[in-house]
């Protein structure tokens, strides 16, 4: 018997939930054009070459899709997040609010259809966000308006009013969230998977580290990132460990190199004194002079005062 609908979403959400326990939240195209045998024996790809992606066996739009941006801009580039209203802006495809595609769409508003945003974190890679809503149309902007419900009980979910505080809450947590785990996949890809201190491959060991912090309005953009060990992560957010700005080499702090004491100290730190870091291949994706420099002045600044 063909499933209906409302089935087939709640099994593209089951699967989604399995996979991405299996590899560690990052879904291929292949995998997700692969898709998965309905009971009836069918197979549902998740995507197709269109952004928007409604299967001929759904009412309503099933998946969106975000590109991977550029190395040196913040994902996504084409649909943007707006953390105060928690909502995501989705561009149309195309300029025709009527394209098929765009109707899709309109009728996962009309219908209450709850579907999957796919974010791209670099070319063929994505991450899945489910389930997501369409909460707003507005065809003179050729924008959707999108929020993230994960998290929020399915009453809730559906007996609250799209505007609703909560809502817009849970939608902005979501959110952020998923932007820090792009910037992380996007950093150790473009290392490699190893510490640009230390070339430690092992990505359950590694962090992606912002140059200028987070917190002092630092973007998460590649080339403000270094993908570190956690060791040289705390090392190199502590001051104890700068990186020249020219000459990409290695500074250990004076009072450090001078200590005595185990291998740690001495493999883990002092002996990182000199070395040049490890760099991404692509040009565009290492870290930026203006970055390194503020970064420098203020490990320099610890220096001179001790
Ligand atoms: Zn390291």
């Amino acid at each position: 018997m063909t499933p209906g609908d409302e089935e087939i979403r709640a099994a593209v959400f089951a699967w989604l939930e399995r996979e991405s326990g299996r590899n560690d939240g990052l879904f291929s195209w292949a995998g997700l054009h692969g898709g998965f045998r309905l009971p009836d024996g069918r197979r549902l790809p998740l995507v197709s070459q269109m952004g928007i992606w409604c299967p001929k066996v759904c009412d309503a739009a099933l998946s969106i899709r975000t590109a991977a941006p550029k190395p040196n801009q913040p994902p996504p580039y084409e649909d943007s997040f707006d953390e105060g209203a928690g909502l995501l802006r989705y561009r149309y495809r195309g300029a025709d609010p009527e394209a098929w595609d765009n109707r899709r769409l309109r009728e996962a508003m009309t219908r209450g259809k709850p579907l999957v945003w796919l974010v791209g974190v670099r070319p063929g890679i994505y991450l899945a966000e489910w389930p997501v809503a369409i909460v707003g149309d507005h065809p003179g902007a050729l924008t959707f308006e999108v929020q993230l419900l994960r998290g929020l009980e399915l009453p809730r979910r559906e007996a609250l009013g799209e505007d609703s505080a909560v809502r817009r809450y849970v939608s902005a947590k979501r959110y952020a969230r998923l932007h820090q785990r792009a910037f992380r996949e996007r950093v150790l890809a473009a290392y490699r998977e190893q510490c640009a201190f230390c070339r430690l491959g092992h990505r359950e060991l590694l962090d992606a580290a912002h140059i200028v912090p987070d917190s002092e309005g630092g973007e998460p953009v590649v080339p403000n990132g270094l993908s570190l060990c956690k060791l040289h992560h705390a090392a190199f957010d502590g001051l104890f460990i700068g990186v020249h700005p020219d000459r990409r080499v290695i500074e250990v702090q004076r009072r450090i190199r001078e200590e005595e004491d185990g291998p740690m100290l001495e493999h883990g730190l002092k002996l990182l004194h000199g070395k040049r870091i490890h760099q991404p291949r692509s040009r565009v994706a290492r870290p930026d002079h203006r970055f390194l420099e503020t970064r420098f002045e203020r490990f320099r600044a610890v220096r001179l005062a001790s």
